[in-house]
């Protein structure tokens, strides 16, 4: 097993993991809401996550991982005001909340699928385990951390010292409800106490709910992610992850509730990538017009040159999405596939055995540079650096059939793009810039008349924010 360094939100540090029982991990990661499609935002959160499972792995880690599926309670607002997202989902749809649960969450893995994303072995809607989230509830009665107010259960954050350790930010900072479109909920005793269970909404009929000690209702958000992890993966939990946006107030309010109950500390390292952005600002669902996976794939990118763009950059650094950047990323993918094709070639042709030294000297390289914080941009960069070595090629083929466990790019089976031709380039360019001139002058025709000219040349036009490109049909 050879070590993995992580920098763990709740210590501030770049620390080694050591977990709770030698040899095993325990990795717990906050899911989808699924109220809609996930975007590529999501998504790169997502990547960095199976990232660091399969280091794990490849580190010799026997890695359990599990996911929730956030399908009720969690609302539009973190002060626990809002309306139910996945009643909102439903009402824009016309379906049921279960309908929608279900559309989005194959939609999510069929998206995971995509990006060559594992799906965790343990994964678990949160309507699945109302009976737990009601036991853990009853503990936290039990034990004075829970008080009802005006129909709803709450958590009592008085009662927990270093209530904020997570964020390393004072109250102040902090505080829920400050934000101008976040209205307070008066039934609360403290600024900070969430719910734990809903008996009362002002959105009208909530659609799912259950019959619970303290009235017919529903479950906070929080309260899922710590009974299901709890149950799954037990009291010690080494991992948790998630977007950067979770750390306050969901896993803040995650840490109080579980400690509150368990009466220890619960997890030892928090992982939370950063986000992605677009010029707006951050990606969000609730925002409309979301760019998905789908949405990149009908403008002629391949979902693996997504994967390959996360993988070029920190994941502790925000990341700007721009077309132009993808497109960079996309062009540096198929070059990487075909010199890796040409090595496969090679190493057919050679039919020599891989010299097994040299590829466990390699995988040890490759462990100790991505596994100094996930650094997935010098992963990349040793990958060009074996392509370059002085190697025979069924080596260099093993080495990066290895590093490809991690990395996930399938490298050994991706087909390159054909490159167009230097003077077919500088054609269709010019083709492009007559169709913006038609465009300018709202000379319809002649721009379909230049699509259509391109499309015949094997190219389609497509229209990003930074102008026309041409993607191989
Ligand atoms: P949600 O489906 O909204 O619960 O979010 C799923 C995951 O995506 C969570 O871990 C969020 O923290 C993360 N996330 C949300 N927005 C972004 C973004 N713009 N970039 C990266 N991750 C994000
Ligand atoms: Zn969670």
């Amino acid at each position: 097993m050879q070590e993995i360094r992580l920098y763990n939100t709740a210590s501030r540090e770049i620390e080694p993991i050591v977990p709770h029982e030698p040899g095993r991990i325990t990795m717990y990661t906050c899911g989808p809401t699924v109220y809609h499609y996930a975007h590529i935002g999501n998504l790169r959160t997502y990547i960095m996550e199976d990232v660091l499972e399969k280091l794990l792995v490849f580190a010799g880690y026997d890695v359990k991982r599990g996911m929730n599926i956030t399908d009720v309670g969690h609302l539009t607002s973190d002060a626990d005001t809002g309306e139910d997202k996945m009643l909102a989902g439903a009402k824009r749809e016309g379906k049921t909340a279960m309908e929608i649960a279900r559309f989005y969450t194959d939609a999510f893995f069929a998206d995971c699928e995509k990006l060559n994303i594992k799906k965790p072995e343990i994964v678990i809607p949160a309507t699945s385990c109302i009976d737990e989230f009601i036991d853990l509830i009853g503990v936290l009665f039990e034990k004075g951390f829970a008080y009802m107010s005006g129909g709803n259960v709450y958590f009592d954050t008085s009662k927990v010292d270093d209530y904020y350790r997570l964020t390393g930010h004072s109250a102040d900072d902090l505080l829920v409800g400050v934000r101008d479109d976040v209205t307070e909920d008066e039934n609360k005793r403290s600024k900070t106490d969430f719910v734990l269970w809903f008996t009362t909404s002002k959105f009208g009929e909530q659609e799912l709910r259950w019959d619970s000690p303290w009235g017919y209702g529903y479950p906070g958000w929080h309260i899922e992610c710590s009974a299901i992890s709890l149950k799954y993966l037990g009291e010690y939990l080494d991992i948790h992850c998630g977007g950067v946006d979770n750390i306050f107030p969901h896993h803040t309010n995650e840490i109080a509730q579980s400690e509150a109950a368990i009466g220890h500390k619960w997890c030892s390292y928090w992982f939370h990538p950063r986000h992605l952005n677009d010029k707006s600002g951050k990606m969000s669902k609730s925002k409309g017009g979301i760019l998905t996976v789908s949405v990149l794939e009908e403008n002629g990118y391949k979902p693996l040159a997504y994967r390959y763009f996360c993988l070029q950059s920190h994941y502790m650094k925000q990341l700007m999405f721009t077309y132009e950047s993808l497109d960079n990323a996309a062009s540096a993918y198929d070059k990487l596939l075909s010199r890796v094709a040409a090595v496969k070639a090679a190493a057919e042709k050679e039919n020599a055995a891989p010299d097994e030294e040299r590829v466990a000297e390699y995988r040890a390289r490759f462990i100790e540079t991505v596994g100094n914080d996930l650094n997935t941009s010098l992963g990349l960069t040793l990958l060009y650096e074996v392509l370059k070595a002085d190697l025979d090629s069924a080596t260099k083929l093993a080495v990066i059939e290895d590093f490809d466990r991690v990395l996930s790019l399938d490298l050994t089976s991706g087909e390159p793009e054909e490159e167009p031709a230097a003077e077919d380039t500088k054609r269709l360019e010019e083709l492009l810039v007559k169709r913006a001139e038609a465009k300018k002058a709202k000379d319809w025709a002649t721009a379909d008349a230049i699509r259509d000219e391109v499309k015949a040349a094997g190219y389609m036009i497509v229209d990003t924010p930074e102008g026309a490109k041409l993607k191989k049909l």
